[in-house]
């Protein structure tokens, strides 16, 4: 996992100091916990999340959203320890930093809008993407690591909520298993709308990471798009918008997480489906056809 840093390297006042040493305190105690544990026996196989964000250097709701899972991951929390005892997370906090740094929307220092260029990254018009692409073909060619998913985490200009983009498949066993995960967030995150999640191959997206690895992965690996709404969520039974904040999505030391995207309530606390979530699942959409607006850009 990277230093969580990299995420909070973006603030520049004087309490950031403080927030990244206690991070990486808490990361350092976590991954002392970690040595031992059975899934990095060098024996087993690995199961790997890989998790990305802020590949579109605007879209600061990622970098909540990742900061929030991270803080999870290494909490105390019993399903965070379930999940470390079972899982390996390798997480990109930020895919865009030069971009980040300048303050750039959507490109990188060079330019390139690097959420379009997964199929041939340059290593030196590209080098933050052709690393992870690396890592992630040579994780897939590995016998002992089963790469279980890949979730690349952005925020929406236009859409209310939290949803997700996936792939079309031919295979309709595939397409009802990838349909599982969103349906799991949708009964445990309150901000999660299942009516807004869709899957595509639209031309356009061929370069995404979503897009080139549902292709690239065989069909135990599940790819997804994250999105949260730049601007707001509403949960089901109000209608008083929430905005997505690092404040909102940082898991507190202890008690309940304040994440709406965190995973799971724990066993015995039912999760509630979000707002205007209750739908059902758009049905596949193919090239040609519209996105759900215009902006939608992942
Ligand atoms: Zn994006």
């Amino acid at each position: 996992m990277l230093p969580c840093t990299s995420v909070r390297v973006q603030h520049t006042d004087a309490s950031s100091a403080f927030t990244v040493d206690a991070s990486l305190f808490r990361i350092r105690s976590a991954v002392h916990e970690l040595k031992g544990q059975a899934n990095l026996n060098p024996e087993r196989e690995k199961r790997v999340v890989f998790l990305t964000a802020r590949v579109h250097p605007g879209e600061s709701p990622a970098s909540f959203i990742c900061q929030g899972v991270i803080d999870f991951l290494v909490s105390q929390h019993p399903v965070a320890q379930v999940l470390r005892d079972h899982v390996v997370f390798k997480i990109v906090p930020m895919l865009n930093p030069d971009g980040v740094y300048l303050g750039n929307y959507r490109c990188s220092l060079m330019g390139f809008d690097l959420n379009r260029h997964w199929q041939d990254p340059s290593p030196w018009a590209h080098p933050t993407l052709h690393a992870v692409k690396q890592l992630i073909v040579q994780m897939n060619q590995d016998p002992k690591v089963s790469l279980e998913f890949y979730i690349d985490v952005h925020s929406h200009s236009t859409m209310m909520n939290g949803f997700m983009y996936g792939n079309v498949f031919e295979e309709e066993g595939r397409v009802q298993r990838q349909a599982v995960f969103p349906r799991l967030l949708c009964h445990n995150a309150p901000d999660f709308s299942l009516s807004s999640t869709s899957f595509n191959r639209d031309v356009v997206k061929a370069g995404t990471g979503r897009r080139f690895l549902g292709g690239l992965l065989d069909d135990t690996s599940y790819c997804y798009t994250l999105e949260v709404s730049f601007y707001s969520y509403v949960t089901a039974g109000s209608a008083t918008p929430v905005p997505y904040t690092e404040d909102g999505c940082i898991l507190p030391p202890v008690g309940p997480s304040l994440c709406p995207s965190a995973p799971p309530s724990p066993p015995g606390v039912p999760g509630v489906c979000g707002g205007g979530s209750r739908g059902e699942l758009k049905g596949t959409r193919d090239e040609g056809q519209p996105l759900l607006s215009a902006t939608a850009r992942a």
